[in-house]
């Protein structure tokens, strides 16, 4: 058996133990207090690694954490991880549970099983006297699920010059990395007419819902799933009483793609809508936020020397993720490879789970490739 498996099976219990306190913490995007729990644990376990610690405090999500390793040495790789969940507080007591090999809970799988595989990768290397001699830098930021609005310029900060970066995103299906991630973008429509009274004044009346519904179904009408296009109109907001013409409707648009230059034709099809209704306005707002992270062949050579580096103990597949990561910044900038997280099932959902003998396997797998890269 490969010497960093016989370390790891046996940290198990105390993997198990460390991920179990670190669920229990739970930590919705929304929640400061929350994710800022998560945010003092991990700092004091990077700290127990002798890891220098820095805290980037803020005001409106939890604060970020970045634990480096070696600073100054061999060409830096940067480990990206996220603290934060989708599942607001309250929902730890009902959905914990370790039953067949599986351990269940908010957030365990995206992606604080993730935090347990790096810091015991790292405990692991340092354990067995492998620590390579270069930089490793540990960056767990606190607002991923709602878009990295006050982490997006550390995490470019963070990747600039680094080596590889490895997005500790939770794994595809049977433990493939996600190779491709697909670009989101967030636009807003707002569509203006005039406001009169439904019935003595309907035809002075330019009603702004009207105006919207042609969009809203223009706008459907841009999904190609062949192509890899989704959009979805996902908020709407317009009137103010019953027996108002409305003068102003707001939309919120979820826009997916896979390929820049599809995320570049669907920014410009939003941009073109114009009014239908005479006298009707329209404004449009907004972009891709997150880009595609695309299979090109910077990508492909980066997963054929990993599955080289990590052949001893595993057999690695790679495949496209249909969600956004922290790794569509990263990606321009820096070799960058997905899903380097835990094995599980039930991503942000109620049944969300994690495979307990992943966490060996993939802080395995982590640490032969921040030894070898
Ligand atoms: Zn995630």
């Amino acid at each position: 058996m490969h010497p960093l498996i016989t370390y790891l099976n046996a940290q198990l219990p105390a993997m198990t133990e460390l991920l179990t306190r670190i669920v229990s913490l739970e930590s919705f995007s929304a929640d400061k207090a929350g994710v800022d729990d998560v945010a003092r644990l991990i700092a004091q376990e990077l700290r127990s690694l002798n890891a220098e610690v820095t805290i980037f405090p803020q005001t409106t999500t939890g604060d970020h954490v970045l634990g480096v390793f070696n600073r100054g040495a061999g060409s830096p790789i940067l480990m990206l991880l996220h603290m934060d969940t989708v599942h607001p507080r309250g929902s730890f007591a009902a959905r914990y549970k370790i039953a067949d090999g599986k351990m269940y809970g908010p957030g365990v799988f995206d992606m604080k099983a993730s935090h347990v595989i790096a810091l015991y990768a790292v405990q692991a290397l340092q354990a067995l006297g492998q620590m390579p001699r270069r930089e490793i830098r540990t960056l767990f930021t606190s607002d991923e699920e709602i878009g990295s609005f006050t982490s997006e310029a550390l995490i470019i900060e963070q990747a600039r010059g680094a080596q590889l970066v490895m997005v500790m995103e939770p794994a595809l299906a049977d433990g493939r990395l996600k190779s491709s991630r697909r670009g989101v973008g967030n636009f807003t429509v707002v569509a203006r007419g005039r406001a009169s009274h439904a019935g003595g004044g309907h035809e002075r009346g330019i009603n702004a819902i009207q105006e919207m519904a042609h969009h809203i179904l223009a706008i459907h009408a841009l999904t190609d799933y062949q192509r890899g296009i989704a959009t979805t109109v996902s908020e709407i907001q317009g009137g103010i009483a019953h027996n108002v013409v409305p003068d102003r409707c707001e939309i919120h648009v979820d826009a997916r793609a896979n390929t820049q230059a599809d995320a570049d034709w669907l920014t410009r099809q939003i941009y073109s809508l114009r009014p239908v209704l005479p006298g009707a306005q329209l404004e449009v707002s907004g972009k891709f936020e997150r880009p595609p992270m695309e299979c090109n062949a910077e990508r492909l050579a980066i997963f054929e020397r990993m599955k080289q580096i990590v052949a001893p103990i595993l057999t690695l597949e790679h495949g496209p993720s249909g969600a956004g990561s922290d790794a569509a910044f990263t990606a321009p900038i820096a070799p960058t490879m997905d899903g380097l997280g835990a094995v599980g099932d039930g991503l942000h959902a109620a049944d969300e789970h994690i495979l307990l003998s992943s966490l060996v396997e993939r802080a395995a797998m982590n640490a032969l490739i921040l030894q070898a890269w």
